[in-house]
């Protein structure tokens, strides 16, 4: 939890209930939950809280490297809990059981080059969603 909250604090977000709530919920269930199933468990417990909200909180958590958006093919959202937030990494999703495992290596430095020296111009930052079957599915 501290290194999530962490996150939260170097990226200027408060840390409030509702906030800290979602996060533990992620914590104690290990798979991907959508904004509505994420709405129903808190709903319970905080009150008041609205399903705007949860979608806000969602998206807050993910653009800070502390939930991964999972694609799906109904069209849903998906998040997960992304394990160890403070390296940068990337993810692998297996498209048969949904599991999203940490991939600790980039090599993305050839790519940063090849843009610097071609087009002049400087990568800040990338994102990289890695997709196919685990070693269960395949
Ligand atoms: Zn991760
Ligand atoms: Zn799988
Ligand atoms: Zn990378």
């Amino acid at each position: 939890m501290q290194s999530y909250l962490g996150l939260l604090k170097q990226n200027g977000l408060k840390i409030t209930p509702k906030r800290m709530a979602v996060i533990d919920l992620f914590l104690k269930n290990n798979r991907r939950m959508g904004p509505h199933e994420v709405y129903q468990k808190l709903s319970k417990d905080i009150n008041p809280l609205g399903l705007p909200t949860v979608y806000r909180i969602l998206e807050e958590l993910k653009n800070i490297g502390v939930l991964i958006q999972i694609p799906s093919d109904d069209r849903q959202l998906y998040y997960m809990l992304c394990k160890t937030p403070d390296e940068h990494h990337h993810h692998f999703v297996c498209r048969g059981c949904k599991r999203v495992e940490e991939v600790e290596y980039c090599n993305f430095g050839a790519v940063s080059k090849f843009i610097e020296k071609n087009l002049n111009g400087k990568v800040e930052q990338h994102f990289l969603q890695i997709e196919g079957l685990c070693s269960k599915c395949r």
